[in-house]
């Protein structure tokens, strides 16, 4: 039996065998993780299964479509747009920010300039 574990810093995905329940493994990343003791394996794997059964639980598009049965090219594009529309979300906040700054910027110079000397 092997127990998956996910990286909670780069979310690489791995499986090590059962032997390793309970120790600690070191991620490619650095990142030190704590490899489940069996018992919380079967926690997890159940609520898996429950996730997988229920298309309204489910974290993903992978998930859903596992959960309705629909194609996975569906669950592709799905996936596809969320991450657009997250990257096109991202350039705006980036943009908002930099405007902002750019604002304060110029009214500290004017204040500076407006200041008695
Ligand atoms: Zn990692």
């Amino acid at each position: 039996m092997v127990i998956p574990v996910q990286c909670e810093n780069c979310n690489r995905a791995f499986e090590v065998s059962d032997d390793m329940a309970g120790q600690r493994i070191k991620c490619a990343c650095g990142q030190i993780l704590q490899v489940a003791d069996s018992s919380a394996v079967m926690d997890f794997l159940s609520q898996e299964m429950e996730l997988r059964n229920d298309p309204l639980l489910a974290e993903t598009p992978a998930d859903w479509a596992k959960a309705t049965g629909a194609p996975p090219e569906v669950a592709e594009r799905i996936e596809k747009k969320m991450a657009t529309k997250l990257h096109s979300n991202a350039g705006f906040m980036m943009a908002l920010t930099g405007g902002i700054l750019a604002i304060m910027l110029l009214l500290g110079l004017i204040a500076f300039l407006m200041s008695p000397r």
